[in-house]
């Protein structure tokens, strides 16, 4: 946005400012003189009161007396030179009709009037500020005094006489002493400026100093009117000790004064420059942030254009924009910082002030849910931050059941002045000032301020938050507040934890029971990737977890089975919902919906973007995923049941067999030579195995890690399913689940039925190798 340009107004001419400068100094002294006229006339009055001659009545004289200390009442607030010189002019002529009154009667007007003649132009002479001034008042006094002596008859002698005091002594005398101390003064102002420029004037390159530029800041500031824009740009030369150390310091003071030039090229009428010292510059401009950046980067590019023996002079620039109510030091200061990190990132560049600290229901606050200017995006929120701004983009989050957006997540872009994007990666990167924490807290407001505009009326917004800022004191509260002033409520947020440092375990644990008594939702974000583990998700007790894209991927070790469904599983039982991220292909969602997640977010159900866009053929892909589930189960079922079937009816037969008395070796003889057998062994009725096992081809004594647990005979297994499914189906031959072996600790399955023997009631079974790659799974739990 640009700023109103600043009306000034032109500046005054060297004689006019001296004139005003005039009237200040004059001002006391005038004062002075003519109340002491008043006085000097009133005593006049009382002295013809005293003379007992009839008189003109006194009230007119009075009057003339009121009217002159009126007069005398209005200098102090008269601002204009011509004012002062009308005022002046009149407080002359009602002082001389004043004293023609008072003398008239008398025998000899001329002995009351002759001195007064005199005297009045010689005492007025220093005061009049201009020789205009001095000759207009002049002239009339003299022209009314004379048109009013004129209705008098005097001798020749007294004529002459008066003539000769007025002409001889009055008027001369007058004109020496106001002229004398015009030019007196004149000089005085001359000289003043000049020490004024001088003391001013940085003498190497004709800029403003320190000193002036600073009370010249602070003028303008005290005199900005609301609403305008006021910036200042802070310069430093890079490396510029080199410089002199190398080639000597005329040198440097030759490239200090290209660079005053520069800088003087690039700078309007009124917006000033000055050097502050050494090889340090500052600009004071009358606009914006953004316009103060593109005349720095001008700067920057102009300064690089001045050669030094070695190469090219460069410098770094740090530009920061006037706050309501804060000093011009403190401007300055913010400046200096931006330029600091300029000097950090590596010299030659230009950096703009650091946001203000995050105060969310501060005004700040008010300007990020201000609509953008116009000529931008309709209606979208963005708040600027170093040299960008920040903005929202929006991915929605599917439910796999219900096949429709259920929420969005809010991602943070930055956005520079061209339009290009800067990712968070960048955003948080650690620097030297960065504040993670404030950029953190700017952008849910910039989120909450962009989704009221944006969401749908059902949908929930997903927003990130460090683990630091979600334990920061009172952020909950601030958060609610911020949630509300955007018109949401805090039952439509959910909050999802990082995955990063910052706050301990416990801390969250208690934060999340802040925040849930406020109605916010809580996910803990990539679980599985990082510090995310096992304890951290049991002790937050989050509503939703949502997965690392990685884990969709992620297989078991040899078999290449998919861990999903069971980590679904597995985290369902813990009563928290789950939410896959990073879906880009169908087959991923395949396996997301197979798994029973609840939600998903993916590039292939919608990317990333400022805009919220109607969902197009998402909920057919959603679909078709269930439809290939569903065809996929019942092909997959009879694989398994294929592959399976064979051992079930050997142990049945095997079973027969024992039942009618054969010993083990004999009724396992042939099921032990199938493919896949590790061993065949029969438990008694509490799960104890009786007798040893027959050991089949899969049957491996290499299982060395597992060692200590390999020998079954120590174990009861009337815990595991294919014990107890088979207990409650006597007679019925029962295919287990893969489960992980640890006589071989590879996955295998247990085909076991259950049977009456003499010795009582027995559970026979053949244990399976599973772990080849191909073999068909049983599909669902
Ligand atoms: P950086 O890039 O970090 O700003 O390094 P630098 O060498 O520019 O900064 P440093 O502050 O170390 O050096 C500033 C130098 O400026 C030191 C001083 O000798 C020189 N200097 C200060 N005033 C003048 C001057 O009036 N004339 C000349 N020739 N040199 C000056
Ligand atoms: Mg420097
Ligand atoms: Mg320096």
């Amino acid at each position: 946005m640009s700023a109103i340009p600043t009306q000034h107004p032109p500046e005054p001419s060297l004689r006019e400012r001296f004139h005003q400068r005039s009237l200040e100094h004059q001002r006391p002294l005038s004062i002075v003189t003519m109340a002491f006229t008043v006085v000097t006339f009133l005593c006049m009055v009382a002295a013809r009161e005293l003379v007992g001659i009839p008189a003109v009545p006194l009230g007119y004289r009075m009057l003339c007396a009121l009217v002159l200390a009126l007069l005398v009442l209005a200098i102090p607030s008269t601002k204009s030179t011509a004012l002062f010189g009308a005022i002046g002019v009149v407080y002359e002529l009602v002082l001389i009709g004043g004293l023609v009154l008072n003398a008239s009667g008398v025998a000899h007007p001329l002995a009351w009037l002759l001195p007064a003649l005199v005297v009045i132009p010689i005492c007025a002479a220093p005061l009049w500020l201009t020789p205009v001034h001095f000759f207009t008042g002049n002239a009339l006094f003299y022209a009314v005094a004379i048109a009013l002596l004129l209705g008098e008859t005097h001798p020749r002698e007294v004529d002459a006489a008066v003539w000769t005091w007025v002409i001889a002594i009055g008027a001369p005398t007058a004109a020496v002493f106001h002229f004398g101390f015009y030019r007196f003064r004149r000089n005085h102002y001359l000289l003043e400026s000049q020490l004024a420029q001088l003391a001013a004037t940085d003498p190497l390159t004709g800029l403003q100093n320190r000193r002036a530029f600073v009370k010249h800041a602070e003028a303008r500031l005290a005199a900005l009117a609301p609403g305008a824009r006021l910036s200042a740009i802070f310069l430093d030369i890079d490396s510029f000790k080199s410089l002199n150390d190398r080639y000597g310091h005329a040198v440097g003071d030759h490239a200090l004064f290209e660079v005053a030039q520069v800088l003087k090229d690039e700078v309007a009428l009124y917006h000033s420059v000055s050097r502050l010292g050494g090889e340090e510059f500052a600009v004071l401009l009358d606009d914006e942030l953004s316009r103060a950046l593109q005349l720095a980067e001008r700067m920057r590019v102009g300064i690089t254009a001045i050669e030094r023996p070695d190469g090219h002079l460069t410098a770094s620039f740090g530009v920061a924009e006037h706050r309501r109510g804060e000093s011009f030091m403190a401007l300055l200061d913010r400046a200096d910082e931006a330029l600091l990190r300029a000097k950090h990132l590596g010299r030659n560049r230009v950096c703009a002030e650091r946001a203000p600290p995050f105060d969310a229901l501060q005004p700040p606050f008010e300007a990020v849910f201000a609509p953008r200017a116009a000529g931008t995006e309709a209606g979208a929120s963005r708040y600027r931050w170093e040299d960008f701004y920040l903005i929202s983009h929006f991915q929605p989050l599917y439910s796999l059941s219900h096949q429709k957006q259920v929420g969005f997540e809010a991602l943070l872009r930055g956005e520079q002045d061209d339009g290009t994007l800067v990712p968070p990666v960048v955003m948080f990167a650690p620097k030297p000032t960065s504040d993670e924490g404030a950029l953190d807290r700017a952008s849910h407001a910039v989120h909450l301020g962009n989704a009221r505009r944006a969401l749908p009326g059902d949908a929930w917004l997903f927003l990130n938050i460090l683990p630091a800022t979600f334990v920061a004191d009172g952020y909950a509260d601030q958060l609610t507040k911020i949630v509300r002033a955007a018109g949401l409520e805090p039952e439509r947020v959910i909050l999802e934890i990082l995955e990063s440092h910052g706050g301990s375990v416990d801390e969250m644990s208690r934060a999340a029971a802040r925040y849930r008594q406020h109605g916010f939702l809580i996910a803990v974000d990539d679980f599985g990737a990082g510090q995310s583990n096992l304890d951290r998700l049991l002790r937050i007790r989050p509503d939703l977890v949502k997965l690392d894209g990685e884990l969709i991927r992620a297989t078991t070790h040899g078999t290449q089975q998919p861990i999903l469904p069971k980590l679904v599983s597995l985290l369902h039982q813990a009563g928290m919902l789950v939410v896959v991220e990073g879906v880009e292909t169908a087959e991923e969602l395949i396996l997301a919906v197979e798994s029973n997640v609840d939600f998903a977010q993916g590039y292939l159900l919608g990317r990333p973007a400022s805009e919220i866009a109607p969902p197009e053929s998402v909920h057919r892909q959603i679909d078709d995923a269930f439809d290939v589930i569903a065809q996929g189960r019942a092909h997959q079922h009879a694989l398994f049941e294929s592959e399976v079937e064979p051992y079930r009816r050997e142990l049945r037969r095997a079973a027969d067999g024992l039942r009618a008395g054969a010993v083990m070796d004999d009724a396992f003889a042939l099921l032990a030579t199938f493919e896949r057998c590790i061993s065949c062994f029969i438990l008694d009725d509490t799960g104890r195995q009786i007798g040893h096992e027959v050991p089949g081809p899969s049957w491996s004594k290499d299982a060395a890690s597992l060692q200590p647990v390999a020998n079954p005979r120590d174990a009861r297994w009337d815990h595991r399913p294919y014990f107890r499914n088979a207990v409650l189906l006597p007679g019925e031959a029962i295919t287990s689940n893969p489960y992980l072996s640890l006589a071989s600790g590879r996955p295998c399955i247990a085909v076991t039925v259950a049977v009456q023997l003499a010795s009582g009631r027995c559970v026979v079974g053949v244990e399976l190798d599973w772990s080849a790659r191909g073999l068909p799974w049983p599909a669902g739990e």
